[in-house]
């Protein structure tokens, strides 16, 4: 037997074992797991099925015997209309959360056109602008900043825009632990009339079940992995008015991409069967309720949170009172089998490598069928844990 089911057993056992608080992380039913490792691995089907064609006027597929995964693709897009209960074109083919924002913004901007993000430091995503990351090699990344209690401050943003004047404004973020308010957003778009683009990455879950506002009928483009709160694949989905759609299917492919992971796909139409499930609106309401207990477990322990709370499925630790480093409590929970992984807090002080924060999510745990009770427990421990350990300086 390969030496990679060796490697695979071993993580199976890390998964099974560990605490798995990774805000970014969930654990996919059997049926996902199915299709994803199926056949259609196999398959090359560059291109879109007919009935994208009829609609477009795309070319079609590159390759032959396509008809299984044409149909599977469309089941595909049609399920997740349902899901967010859009009529929002849907392209159901980026490989990942970054290339769907690559073909997001290569839909709509030109190399060297301004966008304006959230800061990296304050939440954002590597994808909204990053230096090291095509987002901000390729465009002029503009910025903008939390207020001092880390909440999005809509007049900061509207400034903001009305300074740099921005083509595309993007809302969203991958530690934010408060509810956006994309009515405000799409407003200031209006105002400096730019592309309003909501990344819904983290949140995907919330919105699809109603425990986040949606962003549907207000942003021209969203994107969205599968992976996080949505609990499917890993993968990327982009919806779009209607009159984005022949752009955003040629920036997808050929403009970003080859052929589609037909697995992958195939996972993604499973998960959104799944998530039309009243059992998944069930879940993700457990999903909130345990990061509120959890977050007040925290405060009463005497922590410091970004925003003082949680609207949603994570929380944001502030260590900097502690002396402690996102990083070392990080290593040192891992010593204790629970995982999570070390974040910037606003006004940042310490390296990315190292930061003053960490990021606690409850979705994965709450798959697994932890409770109220039991978020507050591991609250509990994990404060034992940081008790023992020594500040920094
Ligand atoms: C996770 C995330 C992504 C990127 O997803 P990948 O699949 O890892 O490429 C993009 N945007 C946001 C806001 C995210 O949180």
């Amino acid at each position: 037997m390969s030496k990679v089911f060796d490697i695979i057993a071993k993580e199976q056992a890390r998964q099974d074992q560990n605490i798995e608080l990774i805000a970014s992380e969930n654990f996919v039913s059997e049926d996902v797991m199915r299709a994803v490792g199926s056949c259609l691995t196999n398959k090359y089907a560059e291109g879109y099925a007919p009935v994208r064609i009829d609609e477009m006027g795309n070319r079609g597929r590159y390759y032959g015997g396509t008809v299984h995964v044409d149909e599977l693709e469309e089941y595909c897009i049609d399920l997740w209309r349902k899901v967010f209960n859009t009529d929002y074109h849907v392209n159901v083919q980026p490989h990942s959360g970054a290339n769907a924002n690559l073909a997001a913004f290569m839909a709509v901007l030109k190399p060297g056109d301004t966008f304006l993000a959230m800061n990296l430091n304050e939440g954002g995503h590597l994808t909204h602008g990053s230096p090291v990351n095509f987002s901000g090699k390729i465009f002029d990344a503009q910025f903008y900043d939390v207020d001092d209690n880390g909440y999005i401050d809509y007049d900061i943003v509207r400034r903001k825009a009305l300074e740099c004047r921005p083509k595309l404004i993007l809302a969203g973020a991958s530690a934010y632990a408060r509810t956006i308010d994309f009515q405000k957003f799409y407003e200031i778009a209006q105002e400096v009339d730019a592309f309003f683009m909501v990344d819904m990455a983290h949140i995907a879950g919330l919105v699809a079940t109603g425990y986040h506002p949606s962003p549907f009928g207000l942003a021209d483009i969203i994107t969205t992995t599968t992976h996080k709160t949505l609990r499917g694949p890993r993968g990327g989905l982009i919806f779009a008015r209607p009159e984005l759609a022949k752009k955003i299917d040629s920036a997808v492919f050929p403009g970003c991409q080859g052929g589609p992971l037909e697995h992958v796909i195939a996972g993604k139409a499973v998960a959104a069967e799944e998530a039309l499930q009243p059992e998944y609106r069930e879940y993700i309401g457990r999903v909130v309720e345990n990061c509120k207990a959890m977050a007040e477990k925290f405060i009463e322990l005497g922590y410091d949170l970004v925003t003082g709370g949680t609207d949603n499925h994570l929380i944001l630790l502030d260590l900097t009172r502690l002396g402690l480093t996102g990083k070392d409590v990080q290593d040192e929970l891992d010593r204790h089998h629970i995982t999570l992984n070390k974040n910037c807090v606003p006004n940042e002080t310490r390296s990315p490598m190292k930061t003053s924060g960490v990021r606690i999510g409850t979705p994965a745990m709450t798959t697994k069928g932890y409770g109220k009770e039991d978020f507050i427990s591991v609250a509990v421990k994990i404060d034992e844990i940081i008790k023992g350990m020594k500040p920094e300086e």
